[in-house]
């Protein structure tokens, strides 16, 4: 259990939080007609007569949709309804055309699930999902178009969501932070949501209550929308400190919705519980339940990749270190990205400590990402086995490296041209050493009176009179043959 806790006047305070997270489902087509759902298309160019809501227009449930719901509820081990019903949540308001927005209140697609989560600085732990179902998304007003009227963009209306609503079970934002990190790992290993939060293909209601530990749970409010994991935890933060303050001060929390304002780092009310929307949901008469049946939901199973921490797992036996196991499977690029690595037949251990470090590290100094790698799973691997059969040194490598960045050539390409080769003749190294030997008399009469360490000067000056090229056990085995 994590020790986070608000130092209040009165003591030590527990912050319990629980997330409803909308994840934009990955599908051609909106949930309930055949409208596209690319993101940035011009306004109002992505909108079936469905999604304007005209009259007599009919929903038709888009079974991919339904599938991706699914198999995000399988990633994360939770039970899946074969029965569940769409109900409509009625609220007026001026992107939603219909007057009611189709979702699932009484019979979710999806049950109870989990996530395992590592925050940083804490133990791991397992974080409870409540529940997944599925609805419709709304437009979007734009008030910033004209000086007197605001306009409405219906390119969003009926895109299909899933809200995943966690249990009450996070109690620091670091466990938050963890938690939403890695559901968006596995919904990205799925394919069932791209994660982009700055598109709002992902953003997160934040329920947050404070009580002293041991005691019953406190009133929670919740703050809506919030589309990064950076501000969910400074949401939480904050509003856990707002709430001890008010209460230590003789107030009380009132149940409510707030904002939360970036720009400034604060929350604020939008609405209180009593003003909050009767929705009056009742089962949407147009739709028939859903009913899954077993060879759907067998293909559903079948088409679930290898999660990350069943990989991570697969990584760490394969002798790669539980670092960079974890760095390895973290975003679903980088792990197709190693995974086609190792189908080569290079050293696990030698692959991934290269690709973290020397890849991972070009990546951050060009700005490139995963994505955009610019250097090939079959080129690394042939870098890696010229080191690994002694063609090359592992600082040469470094090297042809960077030049395999610049120009996109492979390896041994850029070996042959530019006669990189080590080489463990002897003939060539005994001559550089005996230069060396002889410039440096007075260093080889220290080294004979005692003076140890001073092999290591020998070995670096060889080298460096060969390029780098020659071997170093051949220099090292030479070197201690002349030196007695
Ligand atoms: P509602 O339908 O009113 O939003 P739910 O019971 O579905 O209420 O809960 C919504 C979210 O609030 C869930 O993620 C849940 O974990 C969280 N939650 C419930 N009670 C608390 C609490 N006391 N403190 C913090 N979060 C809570
Ligand atoms: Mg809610």
């Amino acid at each position: 259990m994590s020790d986070y806790r608000i130092h209040g006047e009165t003591g030590e305070w527990e912050v319990v939080i629980g997330l409803e997270v909308h994840a934009q489902v990955v599908s051609n087509a909106k949930l309930f007609s055949g409208a596209a759902t690319a993101f940035g298309a011009e306004p109002n160019t992505q909108v079936s007569l469905v999604d304007a809501a005209m009259p007599g227009m009919l929903p038709v449930p888009n079974r991919e949709c339904i599938r991706q719901a699914v198999r995000t509820g399988m990633a994360i081990d939770a039970k899946i309804n074969k029965w569940s019903r769409f109900d409509r949540k009625n609220y007026f308001y001026a992107d939603l055309p219909q007057g009611y927005q189709i979702s699932q209140l009484y019979h979710p697609l999806v049950g109870e699930g989990s996530v395992e989560v590592e925050p940083e600085g804490g133990s791991p732990r397992t974080i409870g999902v409540e529940r997944i179902h599925v609805e419709q998304d709304a437009g979007k007003l734009m008030h910033d178009q004209h000086p007197t009227m605001s306009y409405v963009d219906l390119n969003r209306s009926g895109v299909a969501l899933m809200e995943i609503v966690s249990k009450p079970d996070m109690r620091s934002p670091a466990e938050a932070g963890a938690y939403l990190r890695k559901l968006r790992a596995i919904l990205r290993y799925v394919g069932s949501c791209d994660g982009n939060m700055e598109e709002g293909s992902m953003r997160a209601d934040v329920n947050v209550s404070v009580r002293k530990p041991g005691d019953e749970f406190g009133t929670r409010t919740e703050t809506k929308n919030v589309n990064s994991v950076r501000f969910v935890m400074n949401v939480i933060e904050h509003e856990a400190r707002r709430q001890v303050e008010l209460i230590e001060s003789g107030g009380t929390v009132a149940q409510e919705t707030r904002l939360y304002d970036p720009d400034r780092n604060v929350t604020r009310t939008l609405r209180s519980k009593e003003d909050a929307h009767d929705y009056r949901y009742f089962p949407d008469p147009d739709l028939l339940p859903l009913e899954l049946d077993d060879a759907f939901l067998e293909e559903c199973r079948k088409s679930i990749p290898e999660l990350p921490d069943a990989k991570r797992k697969r990584y760490e036996m394969l002798g790669i270190s539980a670092y960079n196991a974890g760095v390895l499977t973290a975003e679903v690029e980088t792990a197709g990205w190693f995974d086609a690595l190792l189908a080569t037949d290079v050293d696990p251990k030698q692959a991934s400590n290269w690709t973290v470090a020397e890849l991972f590290g070009a990546l951050n100094r060009t700005g490139a990402t995963m994505a955009t790698c610019p250097v090939s799973p079959a080129h690394a691997a042939e870098l890696l086995k010229l080191v690994a059969d002694g063609t090359i040194s592992g600082s040469i490598a470094k090297t042809v490296f960077e030049k395999m960045l610049e120009s996109g050539e492979p390896a041994g390409t850029i070996v042959e041209r530019e006669g990189l080769k080590q080489t463990s003749d002897t003939g060539a190294i005994d001559a550089e050493i005996d230069k060396i030997l002889s410039q440096n008399a007075d260093k080889v009469a220290d080294y004979k009176a005692g003076k140890q360490q001073l092999f290591g000067f020998f070995v670096g000056q060889t080298m460096k009179a060969m390029a780098g090229k020659a071997n170093p056990g051949v220099v090292n085995e030479r070197l201690r043959a002349k030196l007695g």
